[in-house]
């Protein structure tokens, strides 16, 4: 692509960076911005820089907040005693929108992986044994994806726990194998954090 602004190019090489915006899309977007006012370019600009300059990870669940403990774990009406484990932010905002848990969770920051590099210790794993060992949660609801990935999460974090008093379970899946929980319906992902089964059932069906 041949730019006649230094500038122009820049500013598409940038965008161009982000997942699934390739060079044309990201020429499109940077002309788009050229048409609007000066100061949709400046919010759009400063919001992305408070975004992550500011944002941070809520001290016991992981979950990205504006402060140390997010709003969830802070809410005194949620129970406490029960923790759903999710892989990110969008798996507690998909679950939210359901209505239908009380819970807190645990945000794991991804899935088990060993292609992609990731072990047990790039994930927030220890933290939430460390919950289950003081005794303080009755129940531990798995709720990652139905991928060989998010399987192989689920079982290692139940070896780790399932000598301690703590119910593990999962959500029931209406949801084929593979699919990605954010894209489960409301009513469907709903259903299945209801319709919860134990853990140990889940894998001996298998
Ligand atoms: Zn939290």
């Amino acid at each position: 692509m041949e730019f006649s602004s230094k500038l122009l190019e820049t500013a598409v090489n940038e965008m161009s960076q982000l997942p699934g915006i390739g060079k044309r899309t990201a020429l499109r977007l940077v002309l788009h911005l050229l048409k609007q006012p000066k100061e949709q370019t400046s919010f759009l600009s400063q919001a992305l820089t408070s975004m992550r300059e500011e944002v941070r990870f809520c001290v016991s669940c992981h979950n990205i907040s504006d402060v140390d403990l997010c709003a969830i774990c802070s809410n005194e009406k949620r129970d406490h005693q029960i923790i759903c484990v999710v892989e990110d932010i969008r798996d507690v905002m998909a679950i939210e929108n359901t209505g239908q848990f009380r819970g807190i969770y645990h945000v794991l920051g991804g899935k088990i992986s060993p292609i992609d590099g990731v072990g047990p210790n790039q994930l927030n794993i220890s933290s939430l044994v460390e919950k289950v060992k003081s005794g303080e949660v009755v129940e531990i609801i798995f709720a990652l994806s139905s991928t060989i990935e998010g399987d192989t999460t689920n079982f290692y974090i139940y070896k780790q726990i399932q000598d301690y008093e703590v119910i593990s379970s999962t959500i029931a899946r209406g949801i084929s194998v593979g699919d990605e929980l954010e894209y489960a319906d409301e009513v469907t992902l709903g259903r299945s954090i209801l319709h919860r089964v134990p853990f140990e059932k889940s894998f001996k069906n298998n």
